[in-house]
């Protein structure tokens, strides 16, 4: 997925750190005594992990183009070993999604764990102490590319299968895994196919995939972020149009000073803030364990009065940015096109905007509010292209999500923030089947992104004790929602 600062920006964790740190500790040896006590070998189980993890990222699957039928063809011969059954589903024959069912009896609706198989590109000659698909163990970490986004996932979920088919687990549901393609800027080929073409095979009441972690700071957990829902891309032109001219000549016409006015004033605009239950959560939360300035700011932004949340809200704009893109929506210019000659006025005068849209922004009226902005008429605005990622949101009040706040507790000892992303994932098509999709993965060094060595770097890396430790959370999260009680 896109990465989503917010979510591993160390800002304002210290506070509480030793008492977190504590509870760490005491959760430690309780999870520990219930693993020496359960029936499944977590060595055998790590070193298989490993295994499969360092198969799968040595298979470029970089996209564009894809080629995400190598990781299908691996996941099959592994399911063919063990006799589990499969679909393999696909529009385009390099670019497969796999599905595994494993059935449950019935009583509840089944849950579906997801991990993308595309990855994205590399520049090669960047990877310089490891190359993108060594995968490479030194000092602890496996490195390459795909290592955080998305093959951690996306192993986790087929050793969930692998323990639940090789144990015959009783379960109250179907568990589904879904290795999906294209997450990397082409859901038609994989989440968005999915959906039209086999929803059927994947119907559920709740998805697991990327997106949410635990974060660690030296070292130490301080809280996981939880996806629980994000942001709508949704790019938009704004376009002046005017008669072309001589550039010896000034003219009131023209585009190139109507275009730049219009993304002025643009940029000094703040659209409505809003706060929704996601977001009310996450900084009340976040308010209860802050340092008491930044605490106050915290609950100012939720203040329903404009004269309380606005000073607040603009403080976060020059220092906590990711935390104003979560309550607003944002327009940020990233291309200009305008003219081909220095004595040549253009007749046409382009800006492309990325917008990431408030899941509760009303789009039928968006376009018109910064026609209003811009005041201008010769200046065209309109999207750039169609909805591709549906907005919406996933409920807190599920008894997945309480159950991802009790394993985190058990496995990390620290707290759950549920998290509005900033970036687009492939949860978007799901949730917009009205599946309860939520964000996970392993833990993350808060330290490692502002090196280098975070999502579609050139170092990319994971802590191998937790991916480890992750395929345990997600195997007991499951089973705390499956097994039959
Ligand atoms: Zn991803």
């Amino acid at each position: 997925m896109e990465p989503v600062p917010s979510e591993r920006d160390p800002d304002a964790l210290e506070c509480g750190m030793k008492r977190i740190v504590l509870l760490a500790v005491g959760f430690a040896v309780v999870a520990a005594n219930a693993a020496a006590q359960g029936p499944v070998d977590w060595k055998a189980v790590e070193a298989e992990t490993l295994r499969h993890f360092q198969a799968l990222v040595r298979l470029d699957t970089t996209n564009p183009p894809g080629n995400e039928t190598r990781a299908v063809e691996y996941l099959k011969q592994v399911l063919d070993k063990e006799g589990i059954p499969y679909q393999v589903f696909s529009g385009d024959a390099s670019r497969a999604n796999l599905v595994v069912r494993i059935k449950g009896n019935g009583t509840k609706r089944p849950i579906l764990v997801m991990g993308h198989t595309d990855e994205v590109s590399i520049d090669p000659k960047k990877w310089i102490d490891h190359g993108p698909f060594s995968a490479d163990v030194a000092g602890g970490f496996v490195y390459g590319r795909g290592t955080v986004d998305d093959k951690d996932n996306l192993v986790a979920s087929l050793m969930l299968v692998l323990m639940l088919k090789r144990a015959n687990t009783p379960l109250d549901r179907d568990v589904i895994f879904l290795a999906e393609s294209g997450e990397e800027g082409s859901p038609e080929v994989g989440a968005q196919y999915m959906i039209d073409q086999h929803f059927d095979a994947i119907d559920a009441e709740y998805c697991l995939a990327e997106g949410g972690g635990p974060g660690r700071l030296a070292g130490q957990y301080t809280r996981a972020s939880i996806s629980t829902t994000e942001k709508e891309p949704r790019a938009v032109e704004i376009i002046a149009h005017g008669p072309a001219g001589h550039g010896s000549v000034p003219r009131q016409s023209n585009v190139v000073a109507h275009l730049t006015k219009s993304i002025a004033k643009i940029v000094d605009w703040t659209p409505q803030l809003r706060i929704n239950e996601t977001t009310g959560s996450y900084f009340r939360k976040l308010a209860a364990t802050a340092p008491s300035d930044q605490a106050k700011r915290y609950r100012d932004v939720l203040s329903p009065d404009p004269k309380v949340s606005k000073p607040a809200a603009d403080w976060m704009l020059e220092n906590e940015p990711e935390h104003w893109s979560m309550l607003h929506t944002s327009l940020v210019p990233t291309i200009l096109t305008a003219g081909y000659r220095y004595n040549v006025i253009p007749s046409e005068a382009k800006a492309t905007l990325d917008v990431r849209l408030h899941p509760d922004e009303d789009q039928s009226m968006f376009l018109d509010q910064i026609r209003a902005v811009i005041n201008d008429p010769t200046v065209e605005v309109r999207w750039a292209r169609d909805r591709y990622r549906p907005a919406g949101a996933s409920r807190l009040n599920t008894e997945l999500f309480t159950a991802i706040e009790a394993e985190t507790k058990k496995h990390y000892g620290v707290d759950v923030l549920p998290t509005m992303s900033t970036g687009a994932s492939d949860k978007a098509q799901i949730r917009s089947k009205g599946v309860q999709c939520y964000g996970i993965g392993p833990a993350l060094d808060y330290e490692d992104g502002a090196r280098g060595y975070g999502a579609h770097s050139d170092q990319e890396r994971i802590l191998e004790s937790e991916l480890h430790k992750f395929v345990r959370f997600q195997y007991d999260l499951v089973m705390d929602v499956s097994r039959p009680k």
